[in-house]
């Protein structure tokens, strides 16, 4: 006779559901990103419907207070300018006046103990909104790698920890850790968008940094959605080239990456990026009243996890936290 297995008596209640489980959230898991724009005392949505926020590096700083007590304590910074600010070679990436460089070096003065992570990416800063410099239609590739070198190492003298270079351009991660270990600082560490699919779930993201492209899409040098055996290879890629953590990006569509990743290489930091329309699906629903905020958020999560991601990258982490 066929005797069946007795699984319920591992979730019979919360203490044993909580001893049984294979994964678990903390604060320390979670990335909060931060939109820095010029000015001071800004704080403000980017539009009615979107929970997305500009932040000024006073405000920021603010912010990043309640964040440490949160127990978060890693940030991603990305710049965001203005039309005058902007042109085809992207010079405000690296200038002065840029609020991230500006936001490094007051966030480190203020909170030394904090993880610094930045964005390298060209698009916020050029008048086309290509992460490559441009020609006629054409993304030059190589044309683009010295300026986004140049940007990592802006930053890295401004004190940030890492770099992280999310323009899709082959070669990045190393024309950066060779720029970065030339001027001494090599315990600047990159974490690498690897894995960046064209995704349509970026939309409010493009909003808030100003960037759509002008003409044409990111499709030549973003992922195809169709394939996955090359996320493969553009992770082994990223490992030859010298990068310290690998996000895939966007997260929930892209559990297989992730997984199939994590399979490949158990031991490599791996960080899930839950993009704009991916969180914004999930607000919406809620306000709907379809789903239950928190819960389903706290599932999504885990599913990062679960998947092989140490580290998540969230526009909700510190709501997410202060209503635990
Ligand atoms: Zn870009």
């Amino acid at each position: 006779m066929i005797s069946f297995k007795k699984f319920h008596h591992f979730r019979k209640d919360p203490a044993t559901r909580d001893k049984n489980s294979e994964v678990s959230l903390s604060p320390k898991d979670f990335i909060q990103p931060f939109f820095l724009v010029e000015g001071s005392e800004i704080y403000r949505k980017i539009s009615s419907d979107c929970p997305l926020f500009h932040f000024s590096v006073d405000t920021a700083l603010k912010e990043i207070e309640k964040l440490l007590h949160l127990g978060i304590d890693k940030i991603l910074l990305f710049g965001v300018t203005e039309k005058e600010f902007k042109d085809e070679q992207a010079t405000y990436a690296t200038s002065p006046s840029n609020p991230v460089y500006l936001a490094i070096k007051a966030i480190k003065k203020n909170f030394p103990n904090i993880t610094i992570m930045t964005d390298i990416c060209i698009c916020p800063y050029t008048s086309h909104g290509h992460c490559g410099i441009v020609e006629g239609q054409k993304i030059l590739n190589d044309k683009t790698l010295p300026i986004l070198a140049k940007m990592a190492l802006f930053h890295a003298e401004a004190g940030a920890d890492y770099v992280s270079p999310s323009a899709m351009m082959d070669g990045q991660v190393l024309a950066i850790r060779q720029e970065l270990d030339k001027h001494k600082f090599s315990n600047v560490k990159i974490m690498s968008y690897s894995i960046k699919y064209a995704s349509s779930f970026y939309g409010p993201f493009r909003d808030t940094i100003n960037s759509s492209p002008s003409f044409g899409d990111r499709r030549t040098y973003q992922m195809d959605p169709r394939n996955a055996s090359q996320a493969l290879d553009e992770f082994r890629a990223d490992v030859e080239e010298k990068a310290d953590v690998f996000i895939v990006k966007p997260a929930h569509t892209y559990l297989d990456i992730l997984y199939k990743i994590h399979q490949h290489s158990p031991k490599a930091l791996l960080c899930a990026y839950q993009v704009s329309g991916e969180y914004m699906m999930l607000h919406a629903s809620a306000q709907q009243g379809y789903l239950d905020l928190n819960q389903a958020v706290t599932e999504v999560f885990h599913a990062f996890k679960r998947s092989g991601a140490q580290w998540i990258i969230t526009y909700d982490g510190s709501r997410y936290w202060s209503e635990k």
